[in-house]
Protein backbone atom coordinates (compact mmCIF):
# COMPACT_ATOMS: atom_id res chain seq x y z
CA UNK A 1 0.00 0.00 0.00
CA UNK A 2 1.24 3.61 -1.15
CA UNK A 3 2.71 5.39 1.95
CA UNK A 4 -0.13 8.13 1.11
CA UNK A 5 -3.15 5.61 1.01
CA UNK A 6 -1.36 3.70 4.36
CA UNK A 7 -2.04 7.48 6.23
CA UNK A 8 -5.29 7.75 5.03
CA UNK A 9 -6.52 4.65 6.24
CA UNK A 10 -4.90 4.61 9.71
CA UNK A 11 -6.77 7.71 10.10
CA UNK A 12 -10.06 6.28 8.51
CA UNK A 13 -10.01 3.84 11.20
CA UNK A 14 -9.48 5.68 14.32
CA UNK A 15 -12.08 8.21 13.12
CA UNK A 16 -14.36 5.57 12.46
CA UNK A 17 -13.39 3.56 16.08
CA UNK A 18 -14.20 6.92 17.58
CA UNK A 19 -17.53 7.59 16.24
CA UNK A 20 -18.54 3.80 17.04
CA UNK A 21 -17.50 4.80 20.41
CA UNK A 22 -19.60 7.40 20.11
CA UNK A 23 -22.52 5.61 19.40
CA UNK A 24 -22.04 2.75 21.77
CA UNK A 25 -21.51 5.23 24.97
CA UNK A 26 -24.97 7.19 23.46
CA UNK A 27 -26.45 3.69 23.83
CA UNK A 28 -25.63 2.79 27.03
CA UNK A 29 -26.61 6.16 28.24
CA UNK A 30 -30.22 5.28 26.26
CA UNK A 31 -29.16 9.03 24.87
CA UNK A 32 -29.29 7.79 20.62
CA UNK A 33 -31.25 10.59 19.76
CA UNK A 34 -28.22 12.54 20.13
CA UNK A 35 -26.96 10.80 17.24
CA UNK A 36 -29.15 12.77 14.78
CA UNK A 37 -26.62 16.27 15.14
CA UNK A 38 -24.26 13.69 14.10
CA UNK A 39 -25.96 12.96 11.25
CA UNK A 40 -27.05 16.30 10.48
CA UNK A 41 -23.50 17.33 10.55
CA UNK A 42 -22.73 14.40 7.84
CA UNK A 43 -25.70 15.55 6.11
CA UNK A 44 -23.66 19.33 5.86
CA UNK A 45 -20.55 17.83 5.43
CA UNK A 46 -21.40 15.91 2.24
CA UNK A 47 -22.23 19.41 0.34
CA UNK A 48 -18.57 19.93 0.07
CA UNK A 49 -17.04 16.68 0.73
CA UNK A 50 -19.54 13.89 -0.76
CA UNK A 51 -20.67 10.99 1.42
CA UNK A 52 -18.01 11.55 4.23
CA UNK A 53 -19.99 10.14 7.02
CA UNK A 54 -20.22 6.91 5.03
CA UNK A 55 -16.54 6.28 4.79
CA UNK A 56 -15.12 7.43 7.83
CA UNK A 57 -18.12 8.28 10.36
CA UNK A 58 -21.66 5.68 10.25
CA UNK A 59 -21.23 2.73 12.99
CA UNK A 60 -22.69 0.85 10.63
CA UNK A 61 -19.86 0.75 8.21
CA UNK A 62 -17.61 0.30 10.87
CA UNK A 63 -19.02 -2.94 12.04
CA UNK A 64 -19.19 -4.24 8.43
CA UNK A 65 -15.69 -3.94 8.80
CA UNK A 66 -14.85 -7.17 10.95
CA UNK A 67 -17.65 -8.52 8.96
CA UNK A 68 -15.96 -7.78 5.79
CA UNK A 69 -12.44 -8.72 6.98
CA UNK A 70 -13.17 -12.52 8.42
CA UNK A 71 -15.09 -13.46 5.20
CA UNK A 72 -12.08 -12.11 3.45
CA UNK A 73 -9.89 -14.44 5.72
CA UNK A 74 -12.10 -17.40 5.42
CA UNK A 75 -12.90 -16.98 2.04
CA UNK A 76 -16.37 -17.02 2.56
CA UNK A 77 -18.93 -15.48 -0.46
CA UNK A 78 -21.78 -13.45 0.27
CA UNK A 79 -24.81 -13.27 -1.59
CA UNK A 80 -25.33 -10.83 -4.63
CA UNK A 81 -27.84 -8.00 -4.23
CA UNK A 82 -31.67 -9.49 -5.52
CA UNK A 83 -32.31 -7.91 -8.72
CA UNK A 84 -35.43 -6.51 -7.56
CA UNK A 85 -33.65 -3.89 -5.59
CA UNK A 86 -32.33 -1.99 -8.93
CA UNK A 87 -35.63 -0.38 -8.95
CA UNK A 88 -34.62 3.07 -7.70
CA UNK A 89 -38.60 3.11 -5.96
CA UNK A 90 -38.04 0.56 -3.15
CA UNK A 91 -34.95 2.79 -1.91
CA UNK A 92 -36.82 6.01 -2.30
CA UNK A 93 -39.50 3.88 -0.20
CA UNK A 94 -37.52 2.46 2.77
CA UNK A 95 -36.03 6.46 3.12
CA UNK A 96 -39.87 7.59 3.26
CA UNK A 97 -40.64 4.91 5.46
CA UNK A 98 -37.97 5.80 7.80
CA UNK A 99 -39.19 9.53 7.85
CA UNK A 100 -42.23 8.77 8.51
CA UNK A 101 -41.47 6.26 11.55
CA UNK A 102 -39.38 8.93 12.77
CA UNK A 103 -42.40 11.73 12.23
CA UNK A 104 -44.65 9.44 13.85
CA UNK A 105 -43.10 8.13 17.00
CA UNK A 106 -42.33 11.91 17.78
CA UNK A 107 -45.83 12.95 16.95
CA UNK A 108 -47.20 10.44 19.23
CA UNK A 109 -43.81 10.21 21.44
CA UNK A 110 -43.18 6.66 21.29
CA UNK A 111 -39.67 6.05 22.66
CA UNK A 112 -38.47 4.02 20.12
CA UNK A 113 -34.90 3.66 19.11
CA UNK A 114 -35.60 3.17 15.09
CA UNK A 115 -31.27 3.87 14.72
CA UNK A 116 -30.50 1.46 16.71
CA UNK A 117 -32.86 -1.18 14.91
CA UNK A 118 -31.40 -0.29 11.76
CA UNK A 119 -27.91 -0.73 12.44
CA UNK A 120 -28.69 -4.21 14.37
CA UNK A 121 -30.58 -4.79 11.02
CA UNK A 122 -27.66 -3.61 8.77
CA UNK A 123 -25.50 -6.44 10.37
CA UNK A 124 -27.70 -9.16 9.99
CA UNK A 125 -28.34 -8.24 6.32
CA UNK A 126 -24.76 -8.06 5.81
CA UNK A 127 -23.87 -11.19 6.89
CA UNK A 128 -25.73 -12.84 4.25
CA UNK A 129 -25.29 -10.42 1.42
CA UNK A 130 -22.59 -8.53 -0.46
CA UNK A 131 -21.90 -5.09 1.86
CA UNK A 132 -23.28 -3.19 -1.70
CA UNK A 133 -26.94 -4.54 -0.98
CA UNK A 134 -26.84 -2.49 2.30
CA UNK A 135 -24.87 0.75 0.67
CA UNK A 136 -26.42 1.22 -2.65
CA UNK A 137 -29.98 -0.61 -1.94
CA UNK A 138 -30.94 -0.10 1.40
CA UNK A 139 -29.64 1.97 3.81
CA UNK A 140 -32.13 5.38 4.12
CA UNK A 141 -29.28 7.54 5.70
CA UNK A 142 -27.06 6.21 2.66
CA UNK A 143 -30.10 7.15 0.37
CA UNK A 144 -30.27 10.76 2.05
CA UNK A 145 -26.90 11.43 1.72
CA UNK A 146 -26.57 10.31 -2.21
CA UNK A 147 -28.95 13.20 -2.43
CA UNK A 148 -27.29 15.68 -0.96
CA UNK A 149 -23.95 14.82 -1.79
CA UNK A 150 -24.67 16.02 -5.70
CA UNK A 151 -23.53 18.80 -5.52
CA UNK A 152 -20.54 18.60 -3.41
CA UNK A 153 -17.20 19.96 -4.95
CA UNK A 154 -14.85 17.48 -3.66
CA UNK A 155 -15.36 13.91 -4.89
CA UNK A 156 -12.83 10.93 -5.17
CA UNK A 157 -12.31 10.63 -8.77
CA UNK A 158 -10.48 8.43 -11.71
CA UNK A 159 -7.73 10.09 -13.67
CA UNK A 160 -9.53 8.25 -16.80
CA UNK A 161 -6.98 8.94 -19.41
CA UNK A 162 -4.10 7.06 -16.62
CA UNK A 163 -6.49 4.20 -15.96
CA UNK A 164 -5.46 0.96 -17.52
CA UNK A 165 -8.63 -1.20 -17.38
CA UNK A 166 -7.40 -3.37 -14.89
CA UNK A 167 -10.54 -3.23 -12.77
CA UNK A 168 -9.10 -4.21 -9.28
CA UNK A 169 -10.92 -1.44 -7.80
CA UNK A 170 -14.21 -2.32 -8.65
CA UNK A 171 -13.40 -5.02 -7.02
CA UNK A 172 -12.96 -3.92 -3.68
CA UNK A 173 -14.91 -1.27 -3.86
CA UNK A 174 -18.42 -2.15 -1.08
CA UNK A 175 -20.81 0.12 -2.94
CA UNK A 176 -20.45 -0.39 -6.40
CA UNK A 177 -19.65 2.66 -7.02
CA UNK A 178 -17.50 2.02 -10.32
CA UNK A 179 -18.98 1.86 -13.55
CA UNK A 180 -17.07 0.41 -17.08
CA UNK A 181 -17.60 3.32 -19.61
CA UNK A 182 -17.40 2.08 -23.38
CA UNK A 183 -13.95 2.72 -23.69
CA UNK A 184 -13.06 0.51 -20.45
CA UNK A 185 -12.16 2.71 -18.29
CA UNK A 186 -13.36 2.99 -15.18
CA UNK A 187 -15.46 5.93 -13.72
CA UNK A 188 -16.62 6.85 -10.31
CA UNK A 189 -19.81 7.58 -9.71
CA UNK A 190 -20.34 10.03 -6.81
CA UNK A 191 -23.24 9.95 -5.17
CA UNK A 192 -22.66 6.47 -4.41
CA UNK A 193 -19.13 6.46 -3.37
CA UNK A 194 -18.71 6.31 0.14
CA UNK A 195 -15.45 7.79 0.44
CA UNK A 196 -13.97 4.57 1.85
CA UNK A 197 -10.43 5.28 -0.15
CA UNK A 198 -10.67 1.02 -0.90
CA UNK A 199 -10.05 1.88 -4.89
CA UNK A 200 -7.19 4.19 -4.47
CA UNK A 201 -5.11 1.84 -2.17
CA UNK A 202 -5.15 -1.02 -4.79
CA UNK A 203 -4.97 1.16 -7.95
CA UNK A 204 -1.66 0.46 -9.16
CA UNK A 205 -1.08 3.45 -11.15
CA UNK A 206 -1.93 5.68 -8.43
CA UNK A 207 -4.77 7.60 -10.88
CA UNK A 208 -7.51 7.82 -8.06
CA UNK A 209 -7.72 11.24 -6.37
CA UNK A 210 -9.83 12.88 -4.06
CA UNK A 211 -10.20 16.01 -5.56
CA UNK A 212 -12.39 18.90 -7.15
S1 LIG B 1 -15.39 4.35 -5.40
FE1 LIG B 1 -13.59 4.02 -4.12
S2 LIG B 1 -13.83 5.47 -2.42
FE2 LIG B 1 -15.82 5.28 -3.44
S3 LIG B 1 -16.90 3.67 -2.29
FE3 LIG B 1 -15.90 2.68 -4.00
S4 LIG B 1 -13.92 2.01 -3.16
FE4 LIG B 1 -14.75 3.52 -1.75
S1 LIG C 1 -7.53 0.18 -10.34
FE1 LIG C 1 -6.81 2.08 -11.31
S2 LIG C 1 -6.06 1.41 -13.30
FE2 LIG C 1 -7.30 -0.28 -12.51
S3 LIG C 1 -9.34 0.08 -13.41
FE3 LIG C 1 -9.30 1.09 -11.41
S4 LIG C 1 -8.67 3.21 -11.83
FE4 LIG C 1 -8.19 2.00 -13.64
Amino acid sequence: MKKKSAKKTALRIVSQIFFLGVFIFLIFKGRLQLWMPVFAGGVLLSLVFSRFYCGWMCPMGTLFRPIRWIYGKLGIKRLKPPAVFNKPVIRYGILILMIAALVLSLKFKVRINILLYITIFSVAVTLFFEETFWHHHLCPYGTLLNLSSRPSVLSVKIDEEGCTSCGLCQKVCPASAIETLESKKRHIIKNECLTCFKCQEVCPVDVIHYRT
